[in-house]
């Protein structure tokens, strides 16, 4: 049964829902999301975001750009937070789009205190992180009992695209059999460097998965040590980066081929 507009929770004007759109094939996003983007009266979307999605709202809905691309910002978060906040007391039903999940290194929580400060309600609608749903369709599961019992989301840069100073790499390097960086082709070299001087093993396989469920999805395999040596430099992104011997099970489970991309939805 496919589910009807009274079966999901009403779009209040003067409130914003923070969406999660996925890594990319428009299929991935949920049911609610889509509810959302054929419901709002204004959209707010990241660059991240596939436009294809975009089509599917009102044809009288306010559609607005706010992306951020390689830590440089076209945009200041404190302006798009702001225009949410302008858009709500407008009345309108406002929907923030964001790439993969709006809590997963896509500031979502710092748009949702700037809309509870300023006492706008609003709904966060969860979305497929390319971290995990990304890996999937590189066929690479993020666990696997016989690999590891945890995962670690990095970033691979901080607000000025520098290698994020905060990090303890020394414990990164050591702590979960599977690392995940956002945002890490810029930086990988320096990055792999860190790890291997805290002590992980330069074979541990890599992969990185460029626009992930994409029809234009790439995926590079490595090793750490030769990342260090300097191959994996100039990859396409968006990119995913992957570290673990979850990699090698790429090798039987990777299923996404050329076939199965040629429609508009996944
Ligand atoms: N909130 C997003 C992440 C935003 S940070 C999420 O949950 O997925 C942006 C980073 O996400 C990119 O630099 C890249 O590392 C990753 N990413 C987003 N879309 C991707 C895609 N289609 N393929 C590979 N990586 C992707």
């Amino acid at each position: 049964m496919t589910p009807e507009p009274h079966d999901f929770p009403d779009f209040e004007p003067g409130t914003v829902w923070l969406v999660g759109a996925g890594p990319g094939a428009p299929g991935l996003m949920t049911l609610i999301g889509h509810h959302a983007v054929t419901t709002a009266d204004a959209i707010v979307y990241d660059a991240l975001v596939n436009k294809a999605i975009l089509r599917w709202a009102r044809a009288d809905a306010l559609v607005e750009y706010a992306g951020k691309r390689g830590g440089k910002p076209s945009h200041q978060q404190r302006d798009i937070s702001l225009r949410l906040v302008e858009l709500a007391r407008a009345g309108k039903r406002v929907l923030r789009l964001k790439g993969g999940d709006p809590f997963i290194f896509g500031r979502g929580g710092e748009e949702c205190q700037t809309l509870a400060r300023a006492g706008i309600a609003f709904r966060i609608v969860p979305g497929i992180s390319a971290g995990v749903g990304g890996l999937a369709y590189a066929g690479i599961p993020a666990t696997h009992r016989d690999t590891n019992q945890s995962v670690m989301f990095l970033t691979g840069h901080d607000t000025t695209g520098a290698v994020p100073a905060g990090v303890d790499w020394r414990a990164v390097a050591t702590a979960s059999p599977v690392i995940v960086i956002y945002m890490a082709v810029k930086n990988l070299r320096a990055i792999a460097t860190r790890l291997v001087e805290g002590g992980r093993a330069p074979d541990d396989p890599v992969a990185v998965v460029s626009n992930a469920s994409l029809p234009d999805q790439t995926v590079f395999e490595t090793t750490l040590g030769d990342v260090v040596a300097g191959r994996g430099g100039d990859l396409p992104t968006p990119a995913i980066v992957v570290i673990g011997q979850v990699v090698s099970f790429r090798e039987t489970l990777d299923w996404y081929v050329a076939g199965l991309r040629e429609n508009g939805i996944g």
